[in-house]
C-alpha cells in the first residue's frame, strides 16, 4: 500500500463527463489498495472568466479581494469530485484551502504556502475517506483566502503531497507526460520517460507551462516524487504505479538509470515577456544600476540584460527584458527616472518571444550555443539576445518566428521522434 497525491488539471476537470473520469481513476488508485488525496484545479477557462471579472469590474482591483473571486473555480469542482465519488459508493469529502488550513503568506494572487496542518487529512485518508482538496488556494496571516498564482494547483499538490508524506505526487494533465517540447506545437516532439529535478526547474521557469515551477522546486527540497501522466486514458490503459508518464528524479537516480542520454533535454518558447531599449546612456560607473534600482524598487523582474560596447562620446545602449505584464509600468518608472539615469530614447518591443534550450549534458559538452545560433542564422532568424545559465541557452528573436525556431532547434539537436507517426 502507497500514500498517493493525485492532481487533475482543468482540461481534466472541465465538465460533468470528465470528472467522472477523473473520478473513476482516483476510485481505481484506491481500489488498489492506496490511501488517496487528490487535488484539483478550476475548470479550462473558468479563472480566465473569473480574473475578467475583477478587471471589468475594478481594473487596479484589491488583490485579496481578487482572491476571493478566483480561488471559487476550485471550490467547485472539488465539491463536484467528492459527489461523484460519492455517486460511484465511494467515501469522500471536499476540504477548502481554509478548513485544512493551508497556511500561506499574505502576498495576495502570488501567495506562497508556508505550513499545511495536516493531521485532519491523514486521519481522512486513513479511514478510507477520499479527501478532495481544492488547488490554487490558502490562507493568510489575517485569515484571508489566498491564490498561489497562475498554475498554482501544481503547487498545491506537491505541498500536500510533502506535508502527508506521499509515496508520489502524480500530475494528471492534457498529455501523457513531459517532452522535449511542447507537444502542441511540435507534433515531432518526444516524451521524455525522466527528466531531472533541475532540467524541470529550468524548463518550467523558461515557459514550459506544464508545471508550475514553484512546484518543482518545493518538488526538489521536500525529495517529493512526482509524476505527469494523461487523465484522458481508458479503463484498459497501464495503471499510475507502472509509471507510464514522466518521472521527476534526482541527478543520481538518473544517473543509476543509465540511459542514453541527448545533449539537449528540452526546449521551451515563451511569449510573456517584452524587450526595452534604452539609448545613449552615459558610459560610466553607476549608471547602469541607475536604470534597474527602480525596477528592483518595485518588484519588476529584470531577465535578459545585454549592454553595448560604447561606441563614441562615452555612450553606450542598455537592452534588457520584462515580463509583458510589466512593460506599461516600467516605462512609467524610467521616464520619471529619465534625467537621473540620463538615456535618450526609449524603444519598447512586446512582439518577441524567448527560446530556450536545457540539459544538463551541457556541463560537459561545448558548442551547445554555437549549434543553436547557426541553426537559426540557416533559417534567417536574427537573435536579439542571449542569456545563459550552467545548464540552459536562452535567445530573443521575433514573435512571429517561434513555433519555426522551436521545430528548427528540435532537429538541429536531434530531438525528433523518429515515430512514423508523429
Ligand atoms: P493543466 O490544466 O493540467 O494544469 P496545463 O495546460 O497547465 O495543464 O499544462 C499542460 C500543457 O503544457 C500541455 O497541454 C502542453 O501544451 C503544455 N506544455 C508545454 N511544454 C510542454 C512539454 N515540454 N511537455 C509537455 N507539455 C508541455
Ligand atoms: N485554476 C488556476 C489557474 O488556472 C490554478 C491551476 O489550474 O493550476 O491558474
Ligand atoms: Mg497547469
Amino acid at each position: 500500500m502507497a500514500r498517493i497525491v493525485m492532481k487533475f488539471g482543468g482540461t481534466s476537470m472541465a465538465g460533468t463527463e470528465r470528472i467522472r473520469r477523473v473520478a473513476n481513476i482516483v476510485r481505481r488508485q484506491q481500489a488498489a489498495g492506496h490511501e488517496v488525496a487528490v487535488v484539483v484545479s478550476a475548470m479550462a477557462g473558468e479563472t480566465d472568466r473569473l480574473v475578467n471579472f475583477c478587471r471589468e469590474a475594478n481594473p487596479l482591483y484589491d488583490p485579496a479581494e481578487y482572491d476571493v473571486v478566483v480561488a471559487s473555480g476550485e471550490q467547485v469542482t472539488s465539491g463536484l469530485l467528492a459527489l461523484t465519488l460519492q455517486a460511484m459508493g465511494c467515501k469522500a469529502r471536499s476540504w477548502l484551502g481554509w478548513q485544512l488550513p493551508i497556511h500561506t503568506d499574505d502576498a495576495h494572487a502570488k501567495a506562497r504556502i508556508e505550513d499545511i496542518d495536516s493531521e485532519a487529512l491523514l486521519a481522512s485518508m486513513a479511514a478510507g475517506e477520499i479527501a478532495v482538496i481544492p488547488g490554487f488556494q490558502g490562507l493568510s496571516p489575517a485569515n484571508r483566502v489566498t491564490t498561489l498564482g497562475r498554475g498554482g494547483s501544481d503547487t498545491s499538490a506537491v505541498a500536500v503531497a510533502a506535508a502527508v508524506n506521499a509515496d508520489r505526487c502524480d500530475i494528471y494533465t492534457d498529455v501523457d507526460g513531459v517532452y522535449t517540447t511542447d507537444p502542441r506545437i511540435v507534433a515531432k516532439a518526444r516524451k521524455l520517460s525522466h527528466v531531472t529535478y533541475e532540467e524541470m526547474l529550468e524548463l518550467a521557469s523558461v515557459g514550459s507551462k506544464v508545471l508550475q515551477t514553484r512546484s518543482v522546486s518545493l518538488a526538489m527540497k521536500e525529495k517529493v516524487r512526482v509524476q505527469v501522466l494523461s487523465s484522458f486514458i481508458d479503463d484498459d490503459a497501464p495503471a499510475a504505479d507502472t509509471l507510464p508518464g514522466t518521472m521527476i528524479v534526482s541527478d543520481e537516480e538518473l544517473e543509476g538509470l543509465d540511459m542514453e542520454r541527448q545533449l539537449i533535454t528540452g526546449i521551451a518558447a515563451d511569449k510573456n515577456e517584452a524587450k526595452v531599449t534604452l539609448t545613449r546612456i552615459a558610459d560610466r560607473p553607476g549608471a547602469v544600476a541607475t536604470v534597474f534600482e527602480p525596477l528592483a524598487a518595485n518588484n519588476i523582474n529584470v531577465d535578459m540584460i545585454i549592454q553595448n560596447v560604447a561606441k563614441d562620446k562615452g555612450e553606450t545602449d542598455v537592452t534588457f527584458t520584462v515580463p509583458k505584464a510589466d512593460l506599461l509600468r516600467t516605462q512609467a518608472l524610467l521616464e520619471e527616472n529619465k534625467d537621473k539615469i540620463g538615456f535618450f530614447r526609449m524603444i519598447s518591443d512586446d512582439k518577441v518571444a524567448k527560446i530556450s534550450v536545457v540539459g544538463v549534458g551541457m556541463r560537459s559538452h561545448a558548442g551547445v550555443a554555437s549549434t543553436m545560433f547557426k541553426a537559426l542564422a540557416d533559417r534567417g532568424i536574427n537573435i536579439q539576445a542571449i542569456s545563459t545559465s550552467e545548464i540552459k541557452v536562452s535567445v530573443l528573436i521575433d514573435e512571429d518566428e517561434t513555433e519555426l525556431a522551436v521545430r528548427v532547434l528540435h532537429t538541429a539537436y536531434d530531438l525528433d521522434s523518429k515515430d512514423e507517426a508523429a
